[in-house]
């Protein structure tokens, strides 16, 4: 029997995550895992969001990523053609690896973050997740074992494991236990969770392929992500190494239900663009679909689900795994703080009543978007390719169109840094509004519950760093006196830390002498003085009350 502070079932990313910010709590987690160890998923996500490399930042983790990836160098661009080597109608530039940092003028540079997105396929991603975790004390890590079931009662999870190598079972005994265990979640199910929304959006024939005279066959630049739009069949490419290995995306028409009814091969063709003597290797076949489901709960007692164990939708937006690292990053604080000793009984609460509105939401995002690329490739001109100049005037038409409508998607500030907590037991609103967003703008603003906007401190430290992952009070004016804010924390057991911060390097969204910033860096609370009852303030951001 082992025990342990949390049993997370499932080290994806979500999962691993989760552990990695829970161990760096001093929380001790053991995560089960069907896969054996290093074992590298399918070819899924292509784009970890600024917000999610901003927490792993706070992870210690985000250079790591950095330094893996696509080539230095190689364009991570969107590029729409009308073919994969066909004529280009527009492009989305997104700095390279090696510019990220020091490019200017982009849709994406310029955002208000110390990380900018990256783009690195969970094939690379995942390993240096799993080398890091594995390195951290607290976890421990249970590959080939499967978790089979559980049950629960007033003191803990008691769950049931089969360690897949020898066919034994065992028990994880535990206070909490988590599913990041994906799409068809055992946990979810277990804890009588339903999935709610629309099954299919999108039939998706994907295949993994390497093609290494792609590239040269290319007449632009090469890009990360290729949208090829013709009148005979429309898909998406993605770069995955760089040089010759790219996942095909057919996106398959509404009356076309059948995945093995499409010729593959005709597709991956014709998207690319080329004739049937190009030679390319089918690595892997991938169909998926695209579907719009949201648990209708993300908890039942000690038991909460994560992660696609949670939601799962179209990848429009790159928001897939990148929402499920935004749940983790929510729970780790919440249940730390509570088998620390210093959440309340009603913390926990908190991560349904915060996720699951915002998950609901980008979902739906998700899917409009959808609906518009679909609708985008019914209505491909007949004459899109045609060498004259108004084939051309069409082209630059289209393309136009393509860009604004998809730089939504890839360069989406608002789903990074513009959703915010409204109905959360644990942030004291003070009546102004939160400023609406969309899957690309946001405004940063410090209404309670937003994402604490960040900004440089005057001695270059980014603000996040300086805040550290605890709570934190920003005060603007040194003479504003917090002592009793400190002893009443103190008091409580409550981590919180005062910063005190030259308002000049602050941007105009910090309109208050002081803020609270939470550990997972949403803002809790602002005002130019203490509010009178301190107890009942800090009682609040613990989660006191039942
Ligand atoms: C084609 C495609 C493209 C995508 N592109 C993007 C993108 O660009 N951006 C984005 O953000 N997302 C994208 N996604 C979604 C993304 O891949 C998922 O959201 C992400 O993998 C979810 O992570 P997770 O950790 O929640 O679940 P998973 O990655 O599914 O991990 C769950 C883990 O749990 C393990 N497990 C399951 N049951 C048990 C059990 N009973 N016991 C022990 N272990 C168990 C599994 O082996 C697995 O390793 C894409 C998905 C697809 C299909």
């Amino acid at each position: 029997m082992i025990e342990t502070d949390v049993l997370i079932v499932g080290a994806g990313p979500v999962g691993l995550t989760l552990a990695m910010d829970l161990a760096l709590r001093g929380i001790a987690v053991t995560v089960a895992e069907t896969r054996a160890a290093r074992e590298v998923p399918t070819v899924r996500c292509n784009h970890v969001a600024a917000r999610s490399m901003e927490i792993f930042r706070r992870l210690g983790l985000a250079h790591k990523l950095r330094q893996a990836g696509l080539p230095p160098d190689y364009p991570h661009d969107a590029s729409f053609r009308t073919t994969v080597i066909g004529t280009e109608m527009s492009r989305i530039p997104i700095p390279c690896r090696r510019d990220r940092f020091t490019a200017t003028g982009g849709p994406d540079t310029g955002w208000p973050t110390p990380e900018p997105p990256h783009r690195i396929n969970q094939l690379y991603l995942e390993p240096i997740l799993f080398d890091h975790a594995a390195a951290m004390d607290n976890i421990r890590l249970l590959n080939r074992t499967q978790v089979i079931g559980f049950a629960q009662d007033d003191t803990c999870v008691q769950a049931t494991a089969r360690d897949l190598a020898t066919g034994q079972t065992f028990k994880i005994v535990s206070p909490y236990l988590v599913g990041c265990d994906g799409g068809r979640s055992m946990v979810r199910k277990a804890i009588g969770a339903k999935f709610v929304g629309d099954a299919v959006v999108q039939r998706v024939q994907s295949t993994y392929i390497r093609a290494p005279q792609l590239l040269e066959q290319m007449t632009g630049e090469p890009a990360w992500a290729i949208v090829s739009l013709n009148p005979r069949r429309s898909g998406t490419l993605y770069a995955i190494d760089g040089r010759e290995r790219w996942i095909v995306h057919n996106y398959l028409q509404e009356h076309e239900t059948d995945f093995a009814a499409i010729d593959r091969d005709w597709a991956i063709r014709t998207i690319l663009g080329v004739a049937d003597d190009f030679a390319y290797e089918v690595l892997n076949v991938e169909d998926w679909i695209g579907r719009r489901l949201v648990a209708d709960r993300f908890r039942n007692g000690r038991v909460f689900i994560c992660g696609d164990a949670a939601h799962i939708w179209v990848p429009y937006g790159g928001y897939g795994m990148n929402a499920g690292i935004a749940d983790a990053a929510n729970l780790a604080w919440l249940l730390a703080a509570r088998l620390n000793g210093w959440g309340g009984p009603a913390i926990l609460a908190a991560y349904e009543q915060e996720r699951l509105p915002i998950t609901e939401q980008v979902s739906h995002f998700a899917m409009n978007y959808a609906h518009h690329m679909i609708k985008n490739r019914r209505i491909v001109p007949a004459n899109i390719e045609e060498d004259s100049q108004a084939g051309a005037a069409l082209r630059a038409e289209f393309g136009q169109e393509l860009y604004e409508l998809n730089v939504q998607q890839y360069c989406c500030g608002g789903l990074n840094f513009g959703y915010y907590y409204d109905q959360s037991p644990l942030i004291l609103y003070d009546g102004q509004p939160h400023p609406a967003y969309t899957m690309a703008d946001f405004t940063p603003a410090t209404v309670p519950g937003c994402r604490t906007p960040h900004f440089w401190l005057t001695d270059g430290r980014s603000l996040y760093d300086a805040m550290g992952p605890d709570y934190a009070l920003l005060r603007f004016d040194p003479t504003v006196a917090v002592d009793k804010l400190l002893a009443a924390a103190e008091q409580r057991r409550m981590p919180l830390k005062v910063l005190d911060i030259n308002p000049a390097a602050a941007p105009p969204a910090y309109t208050t002498k002081l803020l609270l910033s939470r550990p997972d860096q949403h803002i809790a609370w602002r005002g130019n003085d203490l509010p009178p009852n301190i107890k009942t303030l800090v009682d609040q951001l613990r989660g006191e009350a039942e």
